[in-house]
């Protein structure tokens, strides 16, 4: 078998994942002596055809180009990855899919009428077939690297699907809600991470996205007795990972409306508030 080979992919995004992969630095010196990096133009000019034994694919789908090109890169590829939230849920920028986006085109663009976009992003997997997906914006190095050595080892690599409150505790952090009282959405985000927000007295705020069946109806509560207002939820689940399902705003008010001290916090709550009963 000769030397595998690598690709890299840029869809719609800020180069930050890549710019992850750069940031391996030995590791990476030692990778590239045990593949072929065929395509990566953030590091090289090199621009070889495929097929590519790993692509590593970061972005989200939002032009027809995007959409033709994904589907080739897909069928040139045996390993597929997709790397970072913008692949894997679309990203901020899926925040257009509860916007109107000809009217953002036209508020940005001097001459809207060029430019050629979809009224969504979406994930890769919503495109083509996903064989991986890493989490997180950006992506975590750690969790890059030992994929990257499971592939080329022919291993399966371990990407855990439980929560970051399983990562903190493994790591003996204390738990900065029940501490400090900071808000926190370890319990209902995705592993990978290794806990690096609480590690560093800060409160999670989802970027890796939902876990597998996140049970966001018992944390609203906790987040709301801890200060958050309804507007502060809102965002910090309407950013990373704003088109995840399990994150969407009707979702949480279906799984959550429950009273805390005296105040609805799920649909009912909302429909008091606009109502002007309420904040
Ligand atoms: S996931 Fe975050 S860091 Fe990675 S490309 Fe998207 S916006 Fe950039
Ligand atoms: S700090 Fe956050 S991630 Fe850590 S145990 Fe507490 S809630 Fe979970
Ligand atoms: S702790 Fe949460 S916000 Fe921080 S890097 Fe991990 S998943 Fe992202």
């Amino acid at each position: 078998m000769g030397t595998p080979t690598l690709a890299v992919w840029k869809f719609t995004s800020c180069d930050g994942c890549q710019l992850t992969l750069l940031d391996c630095e030995d590791e990476l010196l030692t990778l590239a002596g045990r593949v072929r990096i065929t395509h990566f133009a953030e590091a090289t000019s090199v621009d070889a055809p495929g097929p590519f034994d790993v692509s590593l694919v970061e972005g989200s789908i939002t032009t027809p180009d995007e959409q033709r090109r994904i589907v080739d890169i897909r069928a040139q590829s045996r390993v597929l990855v997709a790397i970072g939230a913008c692949a894997t849920h679309g990203g901020i920028q899926a925040l257009r899919n509860f916007a109107d986006v000809a009217e953002f085109a036209s508020v940005v663009y001097a001459s809207p009428q060029h430019i050629a976009t979809l009224s969504t992003a979406t994930p890769i997997s919503a495109h083509v077939r996903v064989d991986l997906e890493l989490r997180g914006c950006p992506i975590d190095r750690g969790q890059l690297v030992r994929t990257l050595c499971a592939l080329l080892d022919g291993r399966a690599p371990d990407l855990p699907d439980t929560s970051v409150c399983t990562e903190c505790k493994r790591r003996g952090n204390t738990c900065v809600t029940v501490a400090n009282g900071t808000p926190c959405l370890g319990p209902v985000t995705h592993a990978g991470c290794g806990a690096l927000c609480p590690t560093y007295q800060r409160g999670c705020y989802g970027c890796f996205g939902p876990m597998k069946n996140p049970n966001i109806g018992a944390l609203l509560p906790i987040l709301r007795v801890n200060g958050m207002s309804t507007d502060a939820v809102d965002r910090v689940f309407g950013t990373y990972a704003a088109a995840a399902p399990e994150f969407a705003d009707r979702s949480r008010d279906e799984q959550s409306d429950q009273t805390i001290d005296g105040e609805l916090v799920g649909e009912s709550g909302r429909r008091r508030r606009s109502a002007g009963d309420g904040r």
